[in-house]
């Protein structure tokens, strides 16, 4: 009986390599929804705003964090965000040698969260708090995901 042998050396444990097929869909949920349709249709973020605490969330989500209430205000943001945070990286997801990709947190002025991006700008030129405006494809092209927007740039 196999299940009950001991090893007492892990050399000795067998193993074989194969692949279990999985497939997995993630929905956007309301607010995101609400967000990314937004976002197609008129290029512009969609937040939303605690009713109890007045914080206002970047993406819209339905429930605030702070309260646990849900968030039935919605309004869209104009004006630029600006890099709270950045990274450079050098590889490619299999871990080869790429092109630097600046990759920034932009938030927008008096909301929490914030997206995560691409940043079209000279890794060296990069600041905290540099203005920053995104880049979207063109209104035909949108299909209501974050890659409907190609990068973030210096305002
Ligand atoms: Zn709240």
């Amino acid at each position: 009986m196999p299940i009950l042998e001991k090893i007492s050396q892990s050399s000795r444990a067998r193993y074989w390599t194969d692949s279990i097929p999985l497939e997995f869909h993630y929905t956007a949920g309301v607010a995101g929804e609400e967000f990314r349709r937004e976002l197609k249709k008129n290029g512009r973020f969609l937040a939303s705003k605690c009713a109890k605490c007045k914080n206002s969330y970047v993406p819209a989500r339905m429930f605030c964090p702070s309260c646990f209430i849900e968030m039935k205000e919605t309004r869209t943001l104009e004006g630029p965000g600006y890099v709270y945070s950045y990274t450079t990286v050098n590889r490619n997801r299999t871990g080869e040698p790429s092109d630097p990709v600046t990759i920034a947190l932009i938030r927008l002025e008096g909301e929490k969260g914030g997206i995560v991006h691409k940043l079209n700008n000279e890794p060296s030129k990069v600041t905290f708090g540099m203005k920053v405006v995104a880049i979207l494809k063109d209104n035909a092209e949108r299909t209501g995901a974050l890659t409907d927007i190609i990068a973030f740039k210096p305002a």
